[in-house]
């Protein structure tokens, strides 16, 4: 594989409201509320967070007739805060009863997601898969069919388990309920073809919580249809764990063109945002070059040449300031998002760094003179000194933005990502 081209996995083009989901688009970032959806207010705030922050599509619980008779107001809250941020309904159990008793939720929502372990058993866990496929085609909305590892059909997993003992060559347990899995999704997508939906109205996923799992799961379904396919460990768990999990098993699917649209399952540590799911996602599309979505920061890692914390300070106001601009950026100064900027801790690689970036900041490390050398295209622009270098430092990087990606600006518009190209 080339490292300037990404191949992609060739799949479908599915449409969930406004954004695309497939081989033939970027891949997108979807995150879910932790609200209770019977809050219409908080939810909303919630979305609409999710959404500033990056979100391109939001799912939402629709666990209860409360839930489901607020969402489509909650719909109208977005619209009328001007944000259109498609919608996913999160069914299980009761999804059948929800979409019947209550038509407006089938119409606000963009996508239905149905996890076929859920719905129930036999004849009458079929007719309810039925009615839910059919209103989704009646509607014209996508479906994710989502199966879960923890949530697996036992009828299915069962009748394979019984299938494997008899066979002459009998699999490992965990080799038949990952083959499991696959089957389940496969087979609800070829009943939902048959009951009339679209094949570019599905979506599949097959969540499980181990990395090396995950991507034997995700290569082998990915070889088997032309479904986009949703990335995501469950229960990836808190923190750096979380993150770095999800990370290493998405970061090798997609690297080889696996994978149309992404959520981080992080458990948010108590008093965080949940947009911190929405922010890692991005991060590894745009760390990876697949995307570019906000201002990188290079920042070396600190040691013992810089014993201050300035620049540790200054690496992070840079990075939350760059992000809170973006919320207005994106519109005002397109191409803004593969800008690189570098806070550098001393003399050793600061300049060096520095102008590799758009923009860097070389600081003093430890017994070097107090000044900092600001690079800007690589030519050395200015030196800052005294308390106001983070405010004066701010200040270059909002003058440098508007003259290179308002109006007329040279990098306007320019894209910074690896190309991608359908296998
Ligand atoms: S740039 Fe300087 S402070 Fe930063 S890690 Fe390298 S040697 Fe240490």
């Amino acid at each position: 594989m080339s490292h300037s081209t990404l191949k992609r996995r060739q799949t479908h083009q599915v449409q969930v409201g406004h954004v695309m989901v497939g081989s033939e688009s970027p891949v997108v970032v979807q995150s879910m509320t932790n609200t209770d959806t019977a809050d219409a207010v908080g939810t909303a705030e919630q979305i609409k967070a999710l959404s500033d922050a990056g979100s391109e599509i939001v799912r939402i619980t629709v666990n209860s007739p409360e839930a489901a008779s607020k969402v489509s107001e909650i719909r109208s809250r977005l619209d009328d805060m001007g944000c259109l941020t498609p919608l996913v309904g999160d069914f299980h159990f009761n999804g059948e009863k929800l979409l019947k008793e209550f038509p407006d939720c089938a119409k606000a929502l963009a996508k239905y997601r149905i996890n076929p372990g859920n719905v129930g058993k036999g004849v009458k866990g079929d007719e309810k898969f039925a009615y839910m496929i059919r209103t989704a085609a009646e509607h014209d909305k996508a479906v994710r069919i989502g199966v879960n590892w923890g949530s697996l059909d036992q009828s299915l997993a069962k009748r394979m388990m019984d299938a494997n003992l008899t066979s002459a060559n009998p699999k490992a347990p965990e080799e038949v309920m990952k083959e499991a899995l696959i089957v389940s999704a496969l087979e609800s997508a070829q009943k939902a073809v048959d009951l009339g939906l679209p094949e570019n109205k599905i979506i599949l996923s097959c969540k499980v919580s181990s990395v090396q799992d995950l991507i034997q799961v995700y290569r082998d379904l990915g070889s088997r249809c032309q479904y986009p396919l949703h990335l995501g460990l469950t229960e990836a768990g808190m923190g750096s764990k979380g993150i770095v999990a999800s990370t290493a098993a998405l970061s090798v699917l997609l690297q080889e063109g696996i994978g149309d649209t992404i959520r981080i399952s992080l458990t948010p540590e108590p008093g965080s945002p949940r947009t911190q799911e929405v922010v890692v996602a991005q991060e590894i599309l745009q760390t990876m070059g697949l995307r570019s979505f906000t201002p990188l920061v290079t920042a070396c890692p600190g040691c013992g040449r810089t014993t201050s914390t300035v620049f540790q300070e200054l690496a992070r106001d840079i990075q939350h300031y760059l992000r809170d601009k973006m919320i207005v950026w994106r519109t005002q100064y397109p191409g803004v998002e593969s800008l690189n900027v570098a806070v550098m801790g001393c003399v050793v690689n600061g300049p060096g760094e520095s102008k590799l970036a758009d923009i860097g900041i070389s600081l003093p490390g430890t017994g070097e003179t107090p000044v900092a050398p600001v690079y800007v295209d690589g030519e050395r622009k200015v030196t800052l000194k005294g308390d106001n270098m983070a405010t004066e430092f701010l200040a270059i990087v909002q003058e440098y933005v508007e003259a290179n990606y308002g109006a007329g600006g040279k990098k306007r518009n320019e894209a910074k990502v690896i190309p991608i190209r359908s296998a």
